[in-house]
C-alpha cells in the first residue's frame, strides 16, 4: 500500500507532504497544467503515512481563530516602505518588528532565475526582496522544515503566505509554538510558474534581453490604473505598463479572469473566515465606498486591510501600534470589495484548455489564441442583463423574502 494523498484537483501544491517525508520520497514536479504537484517515489517510500497526516486538505488544522475578527484599514508609518509595497506595507511593519527581536521572517522572493520561491529573511535589507505581490505560485521547497528548526531554536518566527500555505505549515508542524506568528493573504488564486516563466521570457525578448525583474503591483506617482513595472539593465528609471495593455496580459487578462488559476483555487476550503493566519492582509478595495472614510486622500498611496484572527495576532498588533496608522472598520465593509476573502475563485470556462495550452504553446501562440477573447459569452451577457433588471424591479426586502423561501438565510 502506498500513501494516498488528496485528490490532484484539490491539491494546492503547498508541499506539506514533501516537507513531512522523512525519506525524501516526495518531490514537487510540474504537472500537465504547469503547476508543482507531489510525486511519490515508491522505491524510497516506506508507507509511514506522515505525508497523509501533514496534508491540510485531508487533515485541516484545528486552529483557535475567531469568526468575528477585529478589522483595520491601516498603513505603514514609513512612507518609503509603503511606496515599495503592494498595498499599505503592513507585511513589512510586522516583519521589521520580528527582525528587531532577533527573529526570522519567511516570505516569497524571486531567485536569480526569476522564479518565485519561499525564502528565509534574517535582516531588513533582505526583506526588500519579499515585498510586493508575485502573482504566481511560489515553490515552497523545504521551507517548513527550516521554519521548524527556527521555532525549535526559540527564535520569534513570522511566516507569511497564501491561506493554503499557512494551512500547510500548521498541518506539517502539528504542534503549537508560542514564538510563531503567521500572516495569510487574501487570495484571488494563483497562476502557474510555467506560464509566468513564458511571459517573463517573452518580455525579455521584446526588451532585448535586458529585463531584470518585473513588479506586478507597481506604484508610480502618476499612474491612474494598475500597472506593472519593468526593471531593465542600463535604465535607471523603471518602465511602467498599465494592466490593460497587451504586454501586461499575464495579470490584466489571464490572472484577473481566472483562466490561468490552479484547479484547486476553484474549490479552496481556506477562502473563509475564520482564517488560517494570526493576521490576514489584503488590499482594502471597498474602503470608503459605502461607509464614509475620513482619509480618502490616503487611498492612492495604498491601504491594507488587516484582520486580527487570534490572541497571538492581537499581541503582535499591540507591539507594532506605533509603527502604522490604524482605523477600525467592519468585516462587512471588507467583504463588499473582497469576495476572495470568503469565496473560492470562480474559474473561467476555458481554464482547462488555457492551462494545458500554456504548457504546450509558446507565449505568442497563447496570446494569439486568448488575448481579448476571454469576455463573457452571449448567453452570460443576457443572463447578467436579466439579473440586473430583476434587481432593479424587485426591491431588497422582497429579494430577501424570496431567498428565505428557497432556503437561503440571506442573499
Ligand atoms: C497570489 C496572490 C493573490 C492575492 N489576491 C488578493 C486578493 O484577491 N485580494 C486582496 O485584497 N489581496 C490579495 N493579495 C494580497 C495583496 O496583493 C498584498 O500582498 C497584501 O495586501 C500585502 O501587501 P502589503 O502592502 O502589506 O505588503 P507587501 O510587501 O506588498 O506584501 C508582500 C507579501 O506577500 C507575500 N507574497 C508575495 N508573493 C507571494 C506569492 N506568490 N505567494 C505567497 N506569498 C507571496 C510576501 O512573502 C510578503 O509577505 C494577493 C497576493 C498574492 C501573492
Amino acid at each position: 500500500m502506498s500513501p494516498k494523498l488528496c485528490d490532484p484537483a484539490q491539491c494546492t501544491g503547498c508541499g506539506a507532504c514533501r516537507n513531512a517525508c522523512p525519506h525524501d520520497a516526495i518531490s514537487l514536479t510540474f504537472d500537465e497544467e504547469g503547476f508543482l504537484s507531489p510525486k511519490i517515489d515508491s522505491k524510497l517510500c516506506v508507507d509511514c503515512k506522515r505525508c497523509e497526516n501533514a496534508c491540510p486538505n485531508l487533515n485541516p488544522p484545528q486552529l483557535a481563530r475567531t469568526a468575528d475578527p477585529t478589522v483595520y484599514a491601516c498603513w505603514s508609518a514609513d512612507a518609503d516602505v509603503r511606496a515599495q509595497s503592494s498595498s499599505g506595507g503592513m507585511f513589512s511593519v510586522y516583519a521589521n518588528h520580528i527582525l528587531a527581536r532577533q527573529g526570522v521572517v519567511f516570505g516569497v522572493a524571486y531567485d536569480e532565475k526569476n522564479r518565485a520561491v519561499f525564502v528565509k529573511v534574517e535582516n531588513v535589507d533582505e526583506l526588500k526582496k519579499t515585498r510586493c505581490s508575485k502573482y504566481v505560485q511560489a515553490d515552497v521547497g523545504t521551507i517548513y522544515r527550516t521554519a521548524r528548526e527556527e521555532l525549535e531554536a526559540g527564535r520569534p518566527v513570522l511566516f507569511s503566505g497564501l491561506p493554503c500555505q499557512i494551512a500547510g505549515l500548521y498541518a506539517y508542524l502539528n504542534k503549537e509554538y508560542p514564538n510563531l506568528f503567521t500572516c495569510d493573504l487574501i487570495c484571488h488564486g494563483i497562476p502557474s510558474p510555467i506560464l509566468f516563466k513564458k511571459w517573463f521570457e517573452s518580455l525579455d525578448e521584446q526588451y532585448e534581453q535586458r529585463l531584470e525583474g518585473v513588479d506586478m503591483r507597481a506604484k508610480s506617482q502618476n499612474a491612474t490604473e494598475m500597472s506593472i513595472a519593468l526593471t531593465l539593465t542600463g535604465d535607471e528609471s523603471r518602465t511602467y505598463i498599465p494592466w490593460s495593455q497587451e504586454e501586461a496580459d499575464y495579470v490584466g487578462q489571464y490572472f484577473m479572469t481566472n483562466v490561468s488559476l490552479r484547479s484547486s483555487c476553484g474549490q479552496c476550503q481556506f477562502a473563509t473566515v475564520p482564517r488560517q493566519g494570526d493576521v490576514t492582509l489584503g488590499d482594502f478595495w471597498s474602503l470608503g465606498l459605502h461607509v464614509p472614510f475620513e482619509r480618502r486622500d490616503e487611498i492612492p498611496r495604498g491601504v491594507s486591510v488587516n484582520l486580527i484572527n487570534s490572541a497571538q495576532g492581537e499581541r503582535l498588533v499591540e507591539q507594532v501600534k506605533d509603527d502604522a496608522v490604524w482605523f477600525e472598520r467592519t468585516l462587512q465593509e471588507v467583504k463588499q470589495g473582497n469576495p476572495s476573502l470568503t469565496q473560492p475563485a470562480k474559474l473561467h470556462r476555458k481554464r482547462e484548455r488555457f492551462v494545458r495550452d500554456s504548457v504546450a504553446l509558446s507565449y505568442s501562440e497563447l496570446r494569439r489564441k486568448y488575448f481579448n477573447k476571454l469576455g463573457p459569452t452571449f448567453l452570460e451577457r443576457v443572463q447578467a442583463r436579466i439579473v440586473r433588471r430583476f434587481r432593479k424591479i424587485v426591491g431588497k426586502p422582497l429579494r430577501q423574502k424570496i431567498a428565505r423561501l428557497f432556503g437561503g438565510g440571506s442573499e
